[in-house]
Order: structure tokens, then sequence, then C-alpha cells
């Protein structure tokens, strides 16, 4: 499937297989959300298809059997648990497979999604799959975080960028696949890097519910109204870094009303948020519960102007 914000890179990769100079390994990065996963099958079964002309045909033995995910010369990489990463067995496995020789189709392709999910060993492993490509193989590798890819793995590969669509084009799309309020449109694309496949995730998993719970919830931090031990409990298991991203984004649109008119208050808050931004990006083993807690604490103090120091607990 063909989202209308990749239409550049499904162009690009037709010419090259046109022309008959596709690389042996492609990096398809930009944020998450963007429908990469989608792209690189639709490569792979333009490259796999029997009677390939603009599209891949759907109909001969190789599509079908694609289609139905039990294609012999193409490998699907993915952690085996959600949140895991790759093992170099998989990538082992992977290598063996590669070497043998092709039983349906002249070319063997892999995705591997995502690829930042390694470790060293496991690169080192497909380093050399990367270094010895066999004719006629195509490896996508997806990955939203390439700069965690080691500079081996990304000089051999050559760099598909997915873009965000604008604005105006992600609307019209999300528009055609619900009945969305524009507004609410506008802030979730805001709050997911523009990428509409998370936003459509988004209002799957509730999300529009539990951002006016944020939204309440700070504006009771803001009169002094809430208790932060209680509140913090149930902030631990929310998407943090959507919810200070969306605090950010609250402050900036001043849509806060007891902020109005107290600019250094809107400072201080700005920066309490920031903070937490950066320890929440920075750190691993954060007590999740005692940074929420600390932030509704600087953000209720920020009133009478007595922020405490944010970094103390860390
Ligand atoms: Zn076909």
């Amino acid at each position: 499937m063909i989202y209308p914000w990749q239409t550049a890179q499904w162009q690009q990769f037709k010419q090259q297989l046109n022309q008959q100079r596709l690389p042996h390994a492609i990096l398809m990065s930009g944020v998450e959300g963007l429908g990469q996963f989608a792209l690189a099958e639709h490569m792979v079964a333009a490259v796999l298809c029997e009677n390939f002309t603009e599209h891949h045909c759907g109909q001969c033995h190789s599509c079908q059997l694609l289609a139905a995910g039990t294609h012999p010369e193409h490998s699907v990489i993915k952690p085996e648990e959600v949140g895991k990463q790759i093992k170099i067995e998989q990538i082992r496995e992977l290598k063996q497979k590669q070497t043998l020789t092709s039983t349906l189709s002249t070319w063997k392709t892999v995705i591997i999604e995502p690829a930042d999910s390694m470790n060293i060993s496991a690169y080192n492993s497909l380093l050399k799959l990367l270094e010895e490509p066999q004719d006629n193989t195509l490896l996508i590798l997806i990955s939203s975080h390439a700069n965690k890819l080691p500079i081996t793995i990304l000089s051999r590969c050559q760099n598909y960028v997915l873009q965000a669509p604008l604005e105006e084009q992600a609307l019209a799309w999300l528009k055609e696949q619900g009945q969305y309020e524009e507004n609410e449109l506008k802030q979730l694309l805001a709050l997911s890097s523009q990428a509409p496949l998370s936003v459509l995730a988004m209002f799957d998993s509730g999300g529009v519910d539990y951002l006016e719970q944020i939204d309440q919830d700070f504006k009771a931090m803001l009169t002094g109204e809430i208790n932060p031990v209680v509140r913090a409990k149930d902030w631990q298991n929310f998407d943090l870094e959507l919810v200070f991203n969306y605090l950010q984004i609250l402050i900036k649109s001043s849509v806060i009303k007891q902020l109005e008119h107290d600019n250094k208050r809107i400072w201080t808050t700005y920066d309490c948020i920031i903070n937490t931004i950066k320890l929440l990006s920075s750190s691993h083993n954060l007590n999740k519960v005692l940074l929420i807690e600390q932030f509704m604490v600087s953000v209720m103090d920020s009133k009478t102007d007595k922020t405490r120091s944010f970094n103390s607990l860390f």
C-alpha cells in the first residue's frame, strides 16, 4: 500500500527497479507512524511479482504466496516480543537462508523492523550480510531512530527518508478515515510529529479522552487543587513523553486561562516541563512516580514563586 505522502519514494524505487539498479540495502528512516512497513511490503511485492508493471499484479503465484505470508524467498525480521531486541540467532538464521538457492523467485527479499533494535553482535552479523551481498537480494531496514545504527551499517544502505505530510494533506487523509473533528486532529498531529498513522493509533487507544484528563489535572495544578501523591500514581501509566509534549503545546498556545496575565509563571512552568522532558529522555531507570510528583509540586509552587530545584532528586 502506498500512502499519499510516500509517492516520491515509491517513484524513486520504481525507477531504480525498472533501470535494474536497485541497491542491495535500503534504510527507510523517518518518524514513526508514516506507514514505513506498508511501503516496504509494497516494494518487496514489486520485486517478487512475475508480471510487475506499475504495481505488483496481485494474481501471480508469487503475489499470492506473499499475500498469504508464505513466500519462501521473503523474510521479515522483528523482535520475538514487543519492545525486545532482535536476537543474533534471528540474524544468523537469516544469513543461512540467504545462502540457499532460490526455489521460486530470482529475488530474495528481507524486511527488518525496527533495525535499530539489536545488540552489537547482531549488528556485526548483519554487517557481514551487507558486506557480501548476493545478486538479486534486497534488504529493507526500517528505523525511526537511524542515529542509533552503527555507521558501518548506515554506510552500506541507501537512505530513503520518509517525510511527514504537510498539515493540509494529513488532515485531508485523516478525514477520509473517519469522522474526526478538525481541531482535535490538529492537536494530535502536532503531538505526533505530523504522522497520520500515529494519530489514528491514538484514537484507537482512546488518546483523546486521556488528554482531557491531563488538561484537567494541569489546571488543578495551577490552582493548587491537586494531590500530587495520588495523581502521580495515575500518571505513571500514561505515555509520559506524549504527556509532556502535550503540556508544552498547551503552554505555547496559551489555552490555559490561569496563565494568561502572568508571564513570569508561564516561563517558570515552561521550564518545569522542559526539565521533565530532558530527564525523561536522558535517564533509563527513572522513578516515574517521583518525577511526576516533583513536577506537580513545582508547578503548584510556581504560583508563590518558590519553585524547587528539579535536579535535586536525581
Ligand atoms: Zn504478481
